[in-house]
């Protein structure tokens, strides 16, 4: 999990995601209606960079790090395995997707 994730966990992530007319809406105190986005990982992503820029949290990590999160796309990331795309979904617990998942055997 990167630092910078863990240390906005305590967001409200469904306050501040809005559906409307198809698209995914984030809300921010700087920007009242950040997007729109095709899903909702990617609604996300896009809050947890803004938090990120906007808190200046990512001159407190690691600059590798940092950068990889500013220019990753959760949309266009095709790395296996890749640690920014697990934390996401991770922090994005879909209703659909944990019921597929609580009925799988572990
Ligand atoms: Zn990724």
């Amino acid at each position: 999990m990167l630092e910078l994730m863990q240390t906005t966990l305590l967001f409200d992530i469904e306050r501040r995601l809005l559906f409307r007319g198809g698209h995914w809406l984030v809300r921010t105190r700087e920007i009242p209606e950040l997007g729109p986005y095709p899903s909702r990982l990617e609604a996300v992503e896009a809050l947890y960079r803004h938090v990120a820029v906007c808190s200046g949290r990512l001159t407190q990590g690691e600059p590798t790090l940092a950068r990889d999160f500013i220019r990753h796309s959760v949309a266009e990331c095709q790395e296996p395995g890749c640690q920014i795309c697990a934390d996401l979904e991770a922090l994005t617990p879909d209703p659909h997707q944990a019921q597929l998942n609580a009925a799988m055997p572990v």
